[in-house]
């Protein structure tokens, strides 16, 4: 595996192996990568001939009063678990390389940017459509692989594609569990040993519903109050918001529709934020 920080130097490698023939494969992270993100890897080594891993905590998709700094972090890890993966080019840029002085261009995907956790992380994800499309043109991806664990992120990179005419092919991957169903995620390292467990109740709740899915179907006020109630029983667990959605356009559903549906969650669990979704 070879290990690049200088973006030139990044885009001249990825330039080669396509003028050779090869399909260049990517999967961006933030790092300290867990199963989620091997999984991620994995998808991709499948679909290319190189892989290449991003590892970049993008301070532009973090809000004023959000964990950029507290953020874990773990580069020699993140390098070996690369290795051990056979990614071909890990590439970890500096904040100063990606957005050096004068830096002034911005990429927003306004409706779907919109709703969700967009309506309450004000420039979350044109932070995350900057720095996708600043990698994008540095990599030049044939195939770039997302986890359906941030299922918004991954419509809107979709639309973003479609709308840029990026020439890059997306793929959503399936979420990676823990036994108790508790989606992997870098932030649950803050969680103390009864936050971890508390946490569990987001995917209990949401996986109530699909239990049900073949059952009548339910109005999503209905949903909602029953996840409101499953939910805030615990504690530990401060709700931020349930909502039941089209999962092609983000917009709040009337009633849950099969094959139509998500139902996203966000909460706070001590002064962890995490999300999850069910398609339904
Ligand atoms: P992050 O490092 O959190 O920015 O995530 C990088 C990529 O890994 C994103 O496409 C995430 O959706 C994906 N990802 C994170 N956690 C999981 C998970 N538990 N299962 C599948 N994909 C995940």
């Amino acid at each position: 595996m070879i290990e690049l920080s200088e973006p030139r130097q990044v885009a001249r490698w990825c330039a080669e192996r396509r003028a050779a023939g090869r399909r260049v494969g990517f999967v961006p992270t933030m790092g300290y990568l867990h199963e989620g993100h091997l999984a991620l890897i994995r998808r991709a080594r499948e679909l290319a001939d190189v892989v290449v891993v991003s590892i970049f905590v993008n301070p532009l998709q973090f809000g004023p009063r959000e964990d950029l700094e507290r953020y874990p972090r773990d580069p020699q890890g993140d390098a070996r678990k690369c290795r051990a993966e056979g990614v071909d080019l890990l590439f970890v840029p500096d904040g100063r390389q990606m957005y050096p002085t004068g830096f002034d261009s911005f990429v927003d995907v306004r409706t779907l940017g919109g709703t969700l956790c967009g309506a309450r992380r004000p420039g979350h994800f044109q932070g995350v459509c900057t720095v996708v499309t600043k990698l994008f043109n540095v990599i030049g991806p044939c195939a770039a692989v997302f986890g359906e664990k941030d299922f918004q992120q991954l419509a809107i990179i979709r639309r973003m594609v479609l709308d840029l005419n990026q020439p890059v092919e997306v793929i959503g991957h399936p979420t990676v569990r823990e036994a108790d169903g508790l989606a992997l995620s870098s932030r649950n390292a803050y969680l103390s040993p009864s936050e971890r467990s508390a946490a569990a109740v987001l995917n209990r709740a949401l996986s109530r519903l699909v239990d049900r899915s073949g059952g009548p179907i339910a109005l999503a006020t209905e949903v909602v109050a029953e996840l409101r109630q499953v939910i805030e029983a615990q504690p530990l667990v401060r709700l931020e918001y349930v909502e039941v959605v089209d999962k092609g356009t983000l917009q709040p559903l009337d009633r849950v529709m099969p094959g139509q549906t998500l139902v996203a969650v966000a909460a706070t669990v001590g002064t962890t934020r995490l999300i999850d979704n069910i398609q339904i």
